[in-house]
């Protein structure tokens, strides 16, 4: 298990974020390289990724994204102090879910974010 890196994603937003959500994602494939026995992080790809995943899920929503904060990890416990920032049905449910995932696949990792709407 690799310690959580957290991946904050900026926008030329100004002002006070007018409210927040939280999502889970599964951390695809590309994020890592092999690098002998171990795995290297690719921070940069996760970036790019979890800008576009943030800038979509304002859009869905019909917010305009102020900043996110991703946090990449496989500790369920992180998962869930992470993930009840924001009590509602989809983020519990969606934390339900993440958890199910992590159970089911014992090395992987899920990224965590906190979202903020301009
Ligand atoms: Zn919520």
């Amino acid at each position: 298990m690799t310690a959580p890196v957290q991946l904050n994603i900026l926008t030329r937003e100004q002002g006070e974020p007018t409210g927040s959500d939280t999502a889970i994602v599964s951390v695809p494939g590309r994020w890592y390289v092999p690098l002998g026995a171990e795995r290297a992080f690719l921070a940069q790809q996760a970036g790019i990724d979890l800008r576009e995943i943030s800038e979509r899920m304002a859009a869905d929503m019909g917010e305009r994204l102020h900043h996110a904060q991703w946090t990449v990890t496989g500790d369920p416990e992180l998962v869930k102090s992470l993930g009840a920032v924001h009590d509602c049905v989809t983020c519990r449910a969606g934390m339900d879910q993440a958890l199910a995932y992590l159970r089911e696949r014992p090395d992987s990792e899920v990224a965590v974010g906190h979202l903020w709407w301009a």
